[in-house]
């Protein structure tokens, strides 16, 4: 025998219930089968609504029953030839007056009990199965209708019956036993009690009636028929890359079901595995997949774990106080409460030092635990040996399962690593001592996000998410967008990072979108976007609260850069190129690289010195393997560079500096570069990264700039310069004289950095230093006369803009 069960989607309208049909086509005849089935979807809850509607005394419930009754009475007319449909519409026009008969009674007493409720419930199923029925035979199925609640009996526990399983087997196997047919239809959900009371076996329950057959005949197999292919590593609806489990072990999928995978009822899997009868769970909309096996032998596929699953809508309680420490007896006290209120305990955690115990249950029964709770143990609160019950709600458990991550340590680690990595506080913990379940209470608000990134972390071998939200899409900007397009697909493929851009801004507009910004369209839907508000940018990013997000600001704004620390707060790493955080006060800078640091994320600025060039990250590098840095000497502004390697006295100073400022070498102001404010700036961030505790004003900087041009407008600053272009000529004439060359330097040495203008000879390393070229010499103790030379463009978009993007992977990978 074979016990097949069809769901509520499965059996939703005519269309589906001919896929069954088809199913059957060549198994029937071959074995005995017993196909439970569950009400049309959707029909137990409107049921329940409608009974629910009588007992407020709203009249609506009318309609809703008449939406019921019409829903079956067109199924039957799709189904059936019109020669076999008077009978059965019949048995629905007949059930459906009972229906509203007892709606009728709950609407004048305005009274509803959950004995009434189970009553109501029940025709889902008792219409279902008999519309099924009667088109198996009129499809040439013979077959036998078997009322469910003839042979499952239970006690009068409604809603949630405990079955008696000692009677149930027997009538059960009388039943088959006895009788001659091959194909039989029985409704799930539903059984009685001792008095023939109608009860039901908990919502989801169908699967449950039929592993109570499976399992009382000894079926070869359980087939539970569904609308998703299998069981899967995590929810579909909560992960969209989650995969068919194709064969997983009975405790893993009890496991995986306990803690809120619904495509298996919880009590299913225990009365087949008592009996060793395998269970599939397949689709009915694609037949042909392999679907999910559940059995007990060992598996080859080695993954440890299994799957994730997730149960939301629970409370902590937390049980504290001095008085509990070493005193045998709290927690049983406490289970003891619980249990008697039937309240279903669903995680413990216990503190080491015995003063804590904390308890996870459903949302819906704390008000009722702390009651109980404080008056058992009413004694101790007054004597102040323990605090009332605390609750805390808006909570939920995700659970890692699977049965080899006993034997795979590191596990735990790697989980709560990655929660914290994305933000996810973790309110309690609890690793069952068998090691097959490891579990955490979060916040629900962070479900999403938690089952996503662990299902990354555990089984997408393919690909890692990491969302992007960039702020300033000008020049550089603009050129990150258009090299994130055009690499999207090579990271894709070679580094396994699926990288999205969900939010852009400049500073009028602002633009989300979750599943992904079009890079190709960007600048249009910028143009049509919201407004931009710098807050509500950063909340609409928080709020979002997606796994691996990068905020990256290509802007020069002191606004965003003050804003750092809020964002990295809910871990979402930060890709500066704009220099304001890093070179604001050290206590600034230090704060932003410890909540870094407390938070799991990154604050990344590579761009801020040299562009696109490695030097933070090689400077970096040499510090985390153990080398010390002596001196650094630089020429570190490509503005600076390209103005000396062009002035030669012809054209005026004034001139080159627009030159430069056109071809976006500058600063948005060029006073920032041609002050030396621009390089001090980049010296005091590389003192800082290697250790120095430095602030601008300590910075050296002597200026070959005429200070009367640093004041006023840009405007201003270059009428200035042209006023004082003897005194650049003469600048230029006196290195000239000597054959030296005009170079800004930078340095750093015994602690104290400055920058300014120097006539560098022939011998210099800085001699053969053209265009916007910077050079960074790293003298270390590994490096002591040669020293450690990084050299190259050091300014314009598209270096700058391949910066950030570095920024972002390393962001991204790490
Ligand atoms: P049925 O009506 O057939 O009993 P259910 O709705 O009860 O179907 O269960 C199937 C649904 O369970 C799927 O559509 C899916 O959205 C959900 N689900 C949740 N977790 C999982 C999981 N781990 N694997 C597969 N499906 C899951
Ligand atoms: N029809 C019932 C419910 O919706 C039982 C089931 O579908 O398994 O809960
Ligand atoms: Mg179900």
């Amino acid at each position: 025998m074979r016990v097949l069960k069809f769901g509520g989607s499965s059996v939703a309208n005519a269309e589906n219930i001919n896929k069954i049909i088809s199913i059957l086509k060549d198994r029937s005849g071959k074995e005995k089968l017993v196909v439970v089935v569950s009400a049309l979807g959707g029909t137990t809850d409107a049921l329940l609504n409608s009974v629910v509607t009588a007992s407020k005394g709203d009249e609506k419930y009318k309609d809703e029953l008449h939406a019921i009754e019409s829903r079956h009475l067109e199924v039957v007319k799709l189904l059936l030839p019109v020669a076999n449909q008077s009978r059965v519409l019949s048995m629905v026009k007949q059930h459906c007056n009972e229906m509203e008969d007892i709606c009728n009674s709950v609407f004048l007493l305005k009274e509803l009990t959950s004995r009434t409720r189970d009553r109501m419930m029940s025709y889902g199923e008792l219409l279902s199965s008999q519309i099924i029925a009667a088109k198996f035979q009129s499809s040439g199925f013979e077959n036998k209708w078997v009322d469910a609640r003839k042979l499952i009996v239970t006690n009068s526990h409604y809603e949630h019956a405990v079955v008696d399983f000692e009677l149930t087997n027997k009538k059960i196997n009388d039943y088959f036993s006895a009788a001659n047919e091959s194909l039989f239809l029985v409704p799930g959900f539903i059984a009685s009690d001792k008095n023939g009371t109608t009860t039901t076996l908990g919502r989801g329950g169908s699967d449950y009636t039929a592993s109570i057959i499976a399992s009382a005949m000894d079926a070869d197999a359980l087939e539970i028929w569904t609308d998703v292919s299998g069981m899967m590593t995590a929810d579909p609806r909560l992960v969209s890359n989650a995969k068919i489990i194709p064969h997983i072990l009975y405790r893993e999928a009890m496991e995986l079901s306990h803690f809120g995978a619904k495509v298996i009822y919880p009590p299913t899997i225990q009365p087949v595995m008592m009996k060793n009868i395998p269970v599939w769970v397949k689709s009915t909309f694609a037949p042909g997949d392999h679907g999910t096996l559940i059995e007990n032998s060992a598996i080859k596929n080695d993954s440890s774990v299994r799957g994730i699953s997730s149960i939301n809508k629970i409370a902590l309680l937390s049980l504290e106080g001095s008085g509990m420490a070493g005193i045998p007896g709290f927690s049983k006290r406490l289970f003891e409460t619980l249990a008697n209120e039937e309240i279903n305990v669903i995680l413990i955690t216990q503190s080491s030092s015995e003063h804590s115990i904390c308890v996870g249950i459903e949302e819906g029964h704390a008000e009722r635990a702390k009651a109980a709770v404080d008056q058992a143990f009413n004694y101790e609160i007054e004597k102040n040996k323990v605090e009332p019950l605390a609750i805390e709600t808006d909570l939920a458990i995700i659970a890692l399962v699977g049965d080899k991550m006993k034997s795979h340590p590191g596990i735990s680690g790697k989980m709560f690593s990655t929660l914290g990595k994305n933000g996810v506080n973790v309110r309690a913990i609890s690793q069952g001592s068998s090691e097959r379940n490891i579990s955490a209470v979060i916040a629900t608000k962070d479900v999403k996000k938690a089952v996503n990134v662990l299902h990354e972390e555990f089984f997408e071998t393919t690909y890692k998410q990491v969302n992007l939200f960039i702020t300033g899409v000008g020049n550089v900007g603009s050129r990150l967008l258009a090299q994130l397009q055009q690499q999207q697909n090579y990271l894709q493929k070679n580094l396994r990072l699926a990288i999205r851009v969900i939010g852009i801004a400049n500073s009028k507009k602002m633009l989300f979108n979750e599943k992904g910004i079009d890079l190709k369209s960007w600048k249009e839907s910028l143009l049509n976007a919201d407004d931009m508000v710098l807050s509500t940018f950063i909340s609409t990013m928080q709020e979002k609260n997606m796994r691996n997000s990068v905020f990256v600001d290509v802007t020069a704004n002191e606004h965003i850069a003050k804003s750092y620390a809020e964002i990295l707060e809910k871990s979402i790493s930060i890709v500066a190129c704009n220099k304001i955080a890093a070179s604001s006060s050290f206590d600034y800078y230090e704060k932003l690289k410890n909540l870094a640091r407390e938070f799991h994320g990154h604050f990344l600025f590579e761009t801020n010195v040299g562009a696109g060039l490695p030097v933070i990250g090689t400077l970096n590098d040499l510090l985390l393997s153990g080398d010390k840095v002596t001196k650094i000497e630089a020429v570190l502004s490509g503005t600076l560079n390209f103005v000396f390697n062009n002035y030669n006295g012809k054209d005026s100073f004034a001139t080159v500096v627009k030159q430069a400022q056109d071809e976006g070498y500058t600063e948005p102001d060029p006073r920032l570069d041609l002050g030396g404010v621009d390089v001090a700036r980049k010296i005091m961030i590389l003192a800082r990264e290697a250790g120095e505790e430095t602030e601008m004003d300590e910075i050296t900087n002597v200026s070959f700039m005429p200070e009367e041009c640093m004041k006023g407008s840009v405007d201003e600053f270059y009428r200035c310069m042209e006023k004082n272009e003897s005194h650049f000529k003469s600048i230029f004439d006196e290195a000239d004289q000597t054959e030296k060359k005009l170079k800004f330097v930078a340095s750093y040495d015994n602690g104290k950095a400055k920058v300014g203008l120097q006539q560098i000879g022939s011998d210099s390393d800085f001699y053969h230093l053209y265009g916007k070229d910077n050079v960074v010499l790293f003298y270390t103790e590994r490096y002591p006369e040669q020293p450690l030379v990084v050299k190259g463009a050091g300014a314009g978009a598209d270096v700058t803009a391949s910066g950030v993007f570095a920024d972002i992977i390393r962001a991204a990978r790490i």
